[in-house]
């Protein structure tokens, strides 16, 4: 495995892949980001991995600064998970004196955690269009888990004819239920243990849609009264929308997007479940 820190040690050690896989991380690794290389690894004749937490997707109150961090610990885990490359610049080799350029991407981005998140996504838009130019991979991996991030990458890719293929594979979840996220590691005990009245929630909404339940205000309503009935808990929003457009349904067709952000103490934790109908 190489570690590189810069660009053109990168571009250098890239040179030659064909079939290369690109996993885009901010770090703090966990079994969420590992099944994505697994994923890659399976798929592509090599697999690069970037660790950078890209601070403009940051908004001026959220938690850059003590975002948690632990390099060599990401290291050995990319070593054992068969990772090749593995780049971690710093911000100076992403965002250089005299940066000027940000990649936008609208409408899907008006919703959801790009309401309440200002200038998030294109923070996340503009470094992923960066990653996609400096790495070249054929193929880049994402998580359902950031289901909003995953459109939003989608799209950019397509209106911006980048060849790429975007990947989007499942969330992995502890036992209990809880989506493993690096942003877990800040929450207190008792917060940790009704951090899983999120997927509860989801799942309920599930099994009434499973139900034949397709009146969408009806499912968050049902989020809803699960969510707040844990005091600890405050909703951010919660949502059932078309998976492709993000907008609000009113009655749920074949398949839709249940999704929310909820806010445990300091800490807030996002996840979502599709609704997929089972009859045609
Ligand atoms: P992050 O380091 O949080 O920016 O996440 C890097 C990538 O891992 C993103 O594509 C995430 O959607 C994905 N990811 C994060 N958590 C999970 C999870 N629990 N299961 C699957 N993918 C995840």
């Amino acid at each position: 495995m190489q570690v590189l820190n810069t660009i053109a040690e990168l571009r250098a050690a890239r040179a030659g892949i064909s079939n290369l896989g690109l996993v885009p991380t901010m770090g703090y690794l966990h079994e969420g980001h590992l099944s994505l290389v697994a994923r890659a690894k399976a798929e592509c004749d090599a697999v690069a991995v970037s660790i950078f937490v890209n601070p403009t997707q940051f908004g001026p109150n959220e938690d850059l600064a003590r975002y948690p961090r632990d390099l060599p610990r990401d290291l050995s885990l990319l070593d054992a998970a068969g990772a090749d490359l593995v780049f971690t610049p710093e911000a100076s080799e992403i965002y250089p004196p005299g940066f000027d350029t940000k990649v936008e991407v609208s409408g899907v981005t008006d919703v959801l955690e790009g309401a309440v998140r200002p200038g998030h996504f294109a923070g996340v838009a503009t470094v992923v269009a960066k990653l996609f130019n400096i790495v070249q991979p054929t193929r880049a991996y994402f998580g359902q888990k950031d289901a909003q991030q995953s459109v939003v990458i989608r799209k950019m890719a397509r209106d911006l004819n980048l060849p790429v293929e975007v990947v989007v594979a499942a969330t992995v979840r502890e036992p209990d239920g809880l989506a493993l996220s690096s942003r877990n590691s800040y929450l207190t005990p008792p917060q940790r243990a009704v951090a899983p009245t999120i997927f509860r929630a989801l799942s309920a909404a599930r099994d009434l849609f499973n139900a034949g339940e397709r009146d969408a205000e009806a499912l968050r309503e049902a989020m809803r009264r699960i969510i707040t009935a844990e005091p600890q808990m405050q909703v951010d929003y919660v949502s059932v929308a078309d998976p492709t457009t993000l907008h609000e349904l009113t009655t749920v067709g074949r398949d839709a997007l249940a999704s929310m952000a909820v806010r445990l103490g300091a800490t807030r934790l996002i996840d979502n479940m599709r609704l997929f109908s089972r009859t045609p």
